[in-house]
């Protein structure tokens, strides 16, 4: 195994207060590779301690200050990218040419677009004619708590963590326990930005313990989060009655409404992409395919072919568009989601299976891209969150149609239109109930718009300038004139 990864608290690497370990596995060979701390609530109350003493100095450097010391650690990731990407890859699964095009470039960018964000933002004023003034004054509100999932492990957790700092919080974080590796090398490069002591701590561990105690903590107001929609009912519980700020990226099922007249090409090149990049477990991949009936049969043939031509392989080799999915239990229930919608009389259209790959990947957990059709709209694979290498195909009627069934779970996270009917498209993107509509593309992402879900897709939005509003306390000024 290799040196094991520490916590970084108050500036310093160190083991938990347990003295108690976890594993991590490579998800391509299945093999143990590296321990991290099983951390608990002493872990969590020294970082807690470490973060309020150091918030005072931190957000006194002012905007320009702060805004120098995350373009230096962006500069230090761009400096060791090729260490972050096949770190990343070999944590999580995902082929290295995904996590070279885009985790470790997007997980650069979060911290340049807020440490530059900063510098812009402005906060608002209302005149009340002759009798007075308004201003509207933001200011950090000490220490900010986040947790992020395994799916994209650097790139989510620098997402909540670059705003935070930028607004002037100091910061407690998680990432998952079952992909930690990039957030520890991200540690061991914040002295070297500058970043003082207790600026940004992260603490490893289960959720259950770390991300708990940060989320019960009573000097943590708010909390940032992104995972799972049980997780995120679980957290809300907690920290609702602790009137503290949350905002809440949950688990998604998101349609995609491929309408008769689209490009069906550029559709369907794009419709393999935005079912299977990152093995499907990306929170805004499509999973429900919705077709107009009259192109069911042709999108069917051309969509199926394209997928069996997909190689599930070696994540390290460049030919690889489908690595392994993140561990064993996450491939088990996608697999038993698979075996389910056969049981509801779906018929797999292809994959459907482990894949045993050769040598030294034969233990690693890989699936076949699949595609499920037959089902009735009810049943779990269509109703649940699967988050794998799994789509359903499903025709419709009309619009009306279109959109009953788009609408039909309790997600509402993002949601794709294929059509170059432009008044459809502005229609149906108004009746979908999503927080994401693509039109025309997938993936799209600029990282000054508003981004999160509703119903059980999430609470708030990250994001430019709501991600700095999340992050700070408004406070309105009225002065007499
Ligand atoms: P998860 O909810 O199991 O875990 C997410 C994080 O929460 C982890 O760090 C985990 O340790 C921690 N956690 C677990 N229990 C906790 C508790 N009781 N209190 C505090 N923290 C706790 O999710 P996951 O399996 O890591 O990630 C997959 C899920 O994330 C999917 O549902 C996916 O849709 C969702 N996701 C959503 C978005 C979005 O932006 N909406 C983005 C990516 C992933």
């Amino acid at each position: 195994m290799e040196s094991p990864i520490l916590n970084f608290i108050n500036g310093q690497l160190q083991a938990a207060a347990s003295g108690q370990w976890l594993v991590s596995h490579a998800p391509a060979t299945g093999e143990a590779y590296v321990q991290l701390p099983d951390s608990d609530e002493r872990d969590v109350e020294q970082a807690v301690v470490a973060a309020h003493a150091a918030f005072p100095a931190w957000n006194a450097l002012g905007r320009e200050g702060r805004s120098d010391r995350l373009m230096k650690l962006a500069a230090l990731i761009e400096r060791d990218l090729e260490k972050f990407v096949a770190a990343e890859s070999r944590d999580n699964g995902k082929p290295l040419s995904l996590a070279r095009r885009v985790d470790i470039p997007r997980a650069i960018s979060n911290f340049r677009f807020f440490a530059t964000g900063i510098l812009h933002f402005a906060s608002e004023s209302h005149m009340m004619d002759d009798v007075a003034v308004n201003y509207t004054d933001r200011q950090p509100f000490g220490v900010a708590g986040c947790i992020s999932p395994w799916n994209l492990p650097l790139y989510l957790f620098t997402w909540k963590i670059a705003p935070a700092l930028a607004a002037g919080n100091c910061v407690v974080a998680k990432p998952s326990e079952v992909t930690p590796m990039t957030a520890y090398m991200l540690s061991a490069l914040c002295n070297e930005a500058g970043l003082p002591p207790g600026v940004l701590n992260i603490v490893h561990g289960l959720g259950p313990k770390v991300g708990s105690a940060i989320v019960s903590h009573p000097r943590i107001p708010a909390i940032s989060f992104t995972g799972g929609t049980k997780t995120g009912a679980e957290i809300a519980r907690v920290a609702a009655p602790m009137f503290k700020k949350l905002s809440l990226e949950l688990g998604g099922k998101n349609p995609v409404l491929v309408f008769a007249d689209c490009d069906f090409e550029d559709m369907l090149k794009t419709t393999v992409r935005s079912s299977f990049t990152n093995q499907g477990q990306i929170c805004l991949c499509g999973s429900r395919i919705l077709i107009e009936r009259s192109l069911y049969p042709r999108f069917r043939d051309a969509f199926v072919a394209r997928v069996k031509a997909l190689r599930v392989g070696d994540p390290n080799d460049a030919a690889t568009d489908v690595g392994a999915v993140v561990s064993e239990p996450h491939m088990e229930k996608v697999l038993a989601y698979i075996a389910g919608a056969k049981k509801d009389g779906g018929t797999v259209l292809c994959g459907g299976e482990r894949v045993k790959l050769a040598g030294a990947l034969a233990n690693g957990w890989y699936i076949a891209p699949t595609v499920i059709e037959g089902l009735d709209n009810n049943c779990s694979a269509i109703q649940e969150e699967i988050f794998g290498p799994v789509v359903t195909l499903q025709p419709f009627d009309d619009e009306a149609d279109a959109l009953r069934l788009a609408n039909s779970t309790p997600y509402g996270l993002a949601s794709v239109i294929w059509t170059n009917d432009l008044k459809r498209a502005h229609r149906v993107a108004r009746e979908l109930k999503a927080g994401i509509i693509w039109i025309n593309c997938w993936m799209v992402r600029d990282l000054r718009t508003p981004f999160g879900g509703v119903k059980q897709s999430g609470v708030g939005r990250e994001g430019g300038w709501e991600a700095l509003r999340f992050f700070t306390e408004a406070k309105n000024v009225c002065v007499r004139l």
